[in-house]
């Protein structure tokens, strides 16, 4: 993957930190995206940079926005040249009663977890049709294959991505370009750290008891799943061998979806 260019969102931290790592470390130039500490994520951008020799920069792009999704594809076309690989990577959770659902939240998850996704890959396609080579892959969720409660706006969007990922796969195969999700199990990032109080309360659980109970017991590997393996899976999407894999839906999850 020596000198595609790659946008990965949601890389600042947890899964989409290892897949930029990863990319980086095969050889591509990456955008991180997301939210955080400003010079921390400087300092990240100069370790990868360091470690992998290739070119890192940064957006803080809020994808809730969908002006600010485009705006990022364009800058990241105009710092790295045209995009090769594109990850949909950035997610929020809200955990609560369909009954007390939050409207704000509904609305939040589905343009950061679902719309942005759309926006990026339509500013990202007509580059990749154009150089007749793209691997975009969204990080949808088990959760896009199967339900849980208290999660609805979270299910929707996750099933909603795999959706988007087999239509926009067919449309655009005949043009050198996959499009794949991956659907992780558990994996220990700020995004399930911040679930801990939520689920105790609409669940009574005590909170040392959540991730066992909620998490762990669904998965038969019964242990936590590296951010790292989840981005093997993602960088081996994108590299020229996995050609022939498009509109698929990849679990990375413990065997979580097999019962
Ligand atoms: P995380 O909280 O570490 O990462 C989320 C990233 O998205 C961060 O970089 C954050 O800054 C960014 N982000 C949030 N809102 C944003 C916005 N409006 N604009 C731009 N960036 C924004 O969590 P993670 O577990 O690494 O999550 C990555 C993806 O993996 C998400 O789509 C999540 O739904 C999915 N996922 C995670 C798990 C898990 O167990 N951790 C399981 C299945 C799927």
């Amino acid at each position: 993957m020596r000198n595609r260019n790659a946008v990965v969102t949601g890389s600042t931290t947890g899964i989409g930190l290892a897949t930029a790592r990863e990319l980086a470390r095969q050889g591509c130039h990456v955008m991180l995206n997301g939210f955080g500490d400003r010079a921390e994520i400087d300092r990240l951008c100069a370790d990868i940079a360091a470690q992998s020799g290739t070119t890192i920069v940064y957006s803080g792009a809020d994808l809730s926005r969908p002006e600010e999704a485009r705006a990022m594809m364009a800058d990241a076309a105009a710092a790295l040249g045209p995009i090769d690989i594109l990850v949909n990577n950035a997610g929020v959770q809200h955990v609560a009663a369909v009954h007390e659902f939050p409207d704000d939240k509904w609305d939040l998850l589905l343009a950061v977890n679902l719309s942005a996704a759309f926006h990026t890959i339509k500013a990202a396609v007509p580059a990749m049709r154009e150089r007749r080579w793209g691997r975009i892959v969204n990080t949808a969720s088990v959760l896009g294959m199967v339900g849980a409660p208290h999660k609805p706006a979270y299910v929707a969007t996750k099933h909603g991505i795999i959706g988007l990922t087999k239509s926009v796969a067919i449309e655009v195969a005949e043009h050198g370009i996959t499009c794949n999700a991956v659907c992780p199990g558990t994996v220990l990032t700020p995004i399930i750290e911040k679930q801990i109080a939520q689920q105790a309360q609409v669940t009574g659980l005590p909170e040392e008891r959540v991730l066992q109970a909620v998490f762990l017991d669904r998965m038969p590997t019964g242990r936590l799943i590296p951010p790292e393996e989840v981005a093997a899976a993602i960088a081996f999407l994108c590299s020229d061998a996995a050609a022939s894999i498009t509109g698929t839906a990849i679990p990375v999850d413990g065997g979580y979806t097999t019962h």
